[in-house]
């Protein structure tokens, strides 16, 4: 079941904002983003939140199937027609509420739901990806078994309430274990396993939630990157190709919190602390860069358009 510390201790750390740095930041490109030998891929450890703040989720992915997932990707798109990098994309969107019961444990309002997407709108809409989100359908089921243990009972409930192919996202909520704050899919897994597709998140990150930092509805967003295709901006640490995006800074390991001026590689550029696939809290996410944009485009074409 969920931890209750790490759902109690997040009062006791301070919050510090920096500007959006929006293209400055964007200073890595390819031949000129070398592997740095002073920074190694992140341990396990280092992947793991400090107490007080959440993980987030379980979205790593091995650097040998990052390069193999690389490699289908670049040959199904090259049978395919160029890619505009901000296409539009209105994606349908059905929203399913797990509950302990009606007013009681993981009900989420109708208003909520409506807030949740308009935060997913504005985060995708301000940074021009192309992709914006239109709800289609929501229902609530009560199940406190599938509500306290979404993971185990996943497969079973996405069977029951999933709806639409494969460019339709299903966002179920409920009480995630572990301190987790959400899950999702990526595109490529939709051909073996089509009915596991979409995104989970934890029922009290949406907006108004009650996790202290992380209530802002910016998981559904992040989670939403994965979906998408985008992985975490510390994947694969300082390495070359890192996260597989050029405009996104090299980053040794997640940044939890807000941590201003973080730096841990030194290839150029501060860490994307700021970005939506980071680890920060909700209010420190702010951003995706243009290269994930095209990225999210690219995946798009090859899986779910
Ligand atoms: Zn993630």
């Amino acid at each position: 079941m969920r931890s209750a510390a790490a759902l109690t201790g997040l009062t006791t750390v301070t919050l510090a904002l920096l500007p959006i740095t929006g293209a400055a930041a964007k200073t890595t490109t390819p031949g000129t983003a070398a592997a740095v030998s002073s920074c190694t891929t992140p341990s396990a450890s280092a992947r793991t939140a400090s107490a007080g703040v959440h993980k987030r989720d379980k979205n790593d992915v091995s650097p040998a199937q990052a390069a193999a997932l690389d490699r289908e990707l670049k040959s199904i798109l090259a049978r395919r027609p160029s890619i505009q990098a901000t296409t539009p994309h209105q994606v349908p969107v059905y929203f399913h509420v797990i509950r302990a019961g009606k007013g009681k444990k993981g009900d989420i309002s109708r208003k909520r739901i409506d807030q949740q997407i308009a935060v997913m709108n504005k985060a995708y809409g301000g940074s021009k990806t192309g992709f914006s989100f239109v709800l289609k359908g929501r229902d609530w089921t009560t199940n406190t078994k599938w509500f306290n243990a979404p993971d185990t009972y996943e497969k079973t409930l996405k069977t029951k309430l999933r709806k639409g192919g494969a460019g339709t996202l299903n966002i179920y909520s409920g009480a995630l274990s572990d301190g987790l704050l959400g899950w999702a899919t990526f595109p490529w897994q939709y051909k073996s396993k089509p009915a596991m597709d979409g995104v989970v998140i934890h029922y009290a990150t949406i907006p108004g939630g009650s996790i202290t930092h992380y209530n802002l509805g910016q998981s559904a967003t992040h989670e939403t990157g994965h979906w998408l295709g985008l992985y975490h901006t510390f994947e694969g640490g300082c390495q070359k190709p890192g996260d597989y995006v050029d405009d996104t800074p090299y980053e040794s390991e997640p940044a939890y919190k807000c941590p201003t001026g973080k730096d841990s590689c030194t290839a150029p550029g501060k860490d994307p602390i700021h970005n939506f696939m980071d680890y920060s809290y909700d209010t420190c996410m702010t951003q995706f860069t243009a290269g994930q944009g095209v990225r999210m485009q690219q995946e798009w074409t090859a899986y779910r358009g």
